[in-house]
């Protein structure tokens, strides 16, 4: 998708601070933290939200909490939040699906 923040991420056209890459997915911080720790979880493939999810992308969704679970356990986390929202009126700003990482709260 030319227009998607998050493919240009994805594609190294813009900057992020990434935390993991594999065939399927990123993780990168969140640019504005509402949390100690605060990760985006994001497919490779564009899929704008879990209302476009397809058949055949059980497999991407399933990857996207496996690599929450991996990710959490490498630095260490006790306890988190994995958060998605979904569409406008679930308070999605950005239109490719991510899956929110949120630990240690104020
Ligand atoms: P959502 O409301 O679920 O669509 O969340 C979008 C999230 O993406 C917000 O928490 C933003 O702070 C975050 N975000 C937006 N642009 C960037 C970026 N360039 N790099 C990292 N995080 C971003
Ligand atoms: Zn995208």
């Amino acid at each position: 998708m030319d227009d998607c923040i998050f493919c240009k991420i994805i594609n190294k056209e813009i900057p992020a601070d990434f935390v993991h890459e594999d065939e399927k997915c990123i993780a990168i911080k969140d640019i504005n933290p509402k949390a100690t720790t605060h990760l985006l979880i994001l497919p490779k493939k564009h899929i704008a939200s879990v209302i476009e999810l397809e058949e055949g992308d059980e497999k991407i969704a399933g990857h996207l909490i496996k690599m929450a679970k991996d990710i959490a356990s490498k630095l260490g986390l006790k306890g988190y939040k994995l958060q998605i929202n979904v569409g406008k009126d679930g308070g999605q700003e950005v239109f490719h699906l991510h899956l929110h990482l949120l630990s240690q709260f104020a």
